[in-house]
């Protein structure tokens, strides 16, 4: 048994090679790359959702690179700490999956066990995440509506993705952990400072959250050395500026060979009261 949930009828889906069924007879055909598509939008819109695959390709070459991966053994350190072997992990905007993989392997490595789960609004994303071959189920689906039961998940990871607390709240089993990553106020600011005049702090959200409480948080930042214009284009592209930027600042990332930025974060570990 899958623990994805029908769409249409909210009961268990059961996982076959190339499709998922519920009992109740609705059908979800696996695309070939494997994730399933349980948006309910899905037959009313033909238009594609969420990050695109030129984002998501920059991304993953970006993150690849490994200028990300301390940020990816924290959080291992913090699964760690606070997740018991066999835990059910759904990966809230799991994008590519360059975290929830490296979670499950380092947890693997330790011969210990996470039931881990993807949902993305990017089916190229998710593409991108089957390609990894890392065994995640994947759902297309939006983190408003997510296609799991009522406090089926011990934990989800909330990595950059939008905050959708109270599906979060529905979802987790009482006393389940809620990990959030969030950029803190300078995080990328030599980036931004190579493109805008004046470029802005990032704004902090609250910490608090209705129904949680916080018990940990960490930050940590690193700054990095982008040596070609490729991997400063990749880092560019990965961004919500990449859309939001002019085509006259654009050009201004377009000549530069070399940039030195920080990458800053807020890890914050919450459990459900
Ligand atoms: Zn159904």
């Amino acid at each position: 048994m899958s623990l994805f949930i029908c769409p249409v009828c909210k009961q268990a889906l059961t996982e076959y090679e190339k499709l998922y069924k519920c009992e109740n007879g609705h059908c979800f055909d696996k695309s070939k790359f494997g994730y399933v598509n349980l948006l309910q939008s899905q037959k009313s819109s033909a238009k594609r959702h969420g990050d695109d695959r030129l984002m998501v390709r920059a991304r993953r070459d970006f993150l690849d690179s490994g200028a990300y991966g301390f940020l990816r053994d924290e959080l291992c350190r913090i699964c760690e700490k606070y997740l018991p072997d066999g835990s059910v992990v759904l990966d809230a905007g799991c994008g590519e999956g360059y975290y929830s993989t490296g979670i499950k392997s380092f947890f693997a490595q330790n011969g210990k066990t996470l039931e881990v789960y993807g949902v993305d609004i990017s089916k190229d994303a998710l593409e991108f995440l089957c390609k990894r071959k890392c065994g995640i189920p994947c759902a297309v689906a939006s983190l408003f509506d997510l296609p799991f039961a009522d406090e089926s998940a011990d934990c989800i990871l909330n990595i950059f993705s939008p905050d959708a607390d109270g599906e979060f709240r529905r979802v987790l089993k009482k006393g389940g952990c809620l990990i959030k990553v969030i950029p803190r106020e300078k995080h990328l600011f030599g980036l931004k400072a190579a493109i805008y005049d004046e470029p802005y702090l990032n704004e902090m959200p609250a910490v608090e959250i209705d129904g949680f409480s916080c018990v940990d948080t960490r930050q940590i930042g690193k700054s990095f050395l982008l040596d070609s214009n490729e991997k400063i284009q990749n880092l560019f592209k990965m961004t919500p500026y990449y859309y939001k930027t002019g085509v006259e600042d654009q050009k201004k990332i377009n000549s530069l060979g070399y940039l030195e930025t920080e990458a800053e974060f807020e890890i914050r570990v919450y459990f459900l009261n």
